[in-house]
């Protein structure tokens, strides 16, 4: 068993196993049950995503990464400086030129 993937929430850990799914990977949702207790849940209680072949993994990482790509392309405004900087970030990181208006 091979954790593939601590998610942000339980809604994302279901939608990342139907993702995989689609391309044949099964995972199992480890860490959900326990989501939303009593708020003081340690760190590492995220919901996690566990292979059960691990002869997928590769496969599966690669798909996760690409996940992730796009979630970033989502969550970044591109500069005039061709760098993207996080959603939350007033100015460029790379060359400090303030984000442009929505
Ligand atoms: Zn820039």
């Amino acid at each position: 068993m091979h954790t593939v993937y601590a998610a942000a929430d339980p809604i994302e850990a279901e939608i990342l196993r139907s993702y995989l799914a689609e391309h044949g990977i099964v995972v199992q949702i480890f860490g959900a049950g326990i989501w939303g207790g009593r708020g003081d849940l340690p760190v590492d209680a995220w919901p996690r995503l566990v292979l059960d072949d691990a002869s997928q993994l590769d496969d599966a990482r690669e798909l996760l990464r690409r996940y992730e790509h796009r979630r970033h392309a989502q969550a970044s405004w591109p500069c005039s400086c061709g760098e993207r900087s996080p959603i939350h970030f007033e100015i460029c990181w790379a060359c400090g030129s303030e984000r442009p208006p929505a």
